[in-house]
């Protein structure tokens, strides 16, 4: 199954189509491109911490913050294409489960 370098959503059911761009390092959904290339890796975290936020209505940004390090630091893209953003807190394995039951 192919799925998003560099947020992780898999292409499959409402998300099949949402490939924005094809880069050497594989497929990117159109949330992380813009005008035909990749946004910047903090535009891709603020994408996350929004994501999440929307997700978690408790608004606690902190707590999207960390969810998005832990799903980042935990793909192949980033962990060879390192930004300072991911640097910090990550959510526990518990913390990231709970939200990712609510997808
Ligand atoms: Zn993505």
């Amino acid at each position: 199954m192919k799925s998003c370098i560099t947020c992780g959503m898999p292409f499959e059911g409402d998300h099949a189509n949402d490939i924005g761009l094809e880069t050497a390092d594989g497929p990117v959904c159109i949330h992380d491109v813009q005008d035909g290339a990749m946004k910047t890796p903090e535009d891709i975290f603020e994408g996350g911490v929004q994501f999440f936020l929307s997700v978690d209505p408790s608004g606690d940004r902190a707590l999207a913050e960390r969810l998005v390090r832990k799903n980042m630091n935990g793909l192949a893209y980033w962990q060879s294409h390192p930004f300072a953003g991911l640097q910090g807190p990550v959510a526990t394995d518990e913390e990231f489960g709970v939200v990712m039951a609510k997808l």
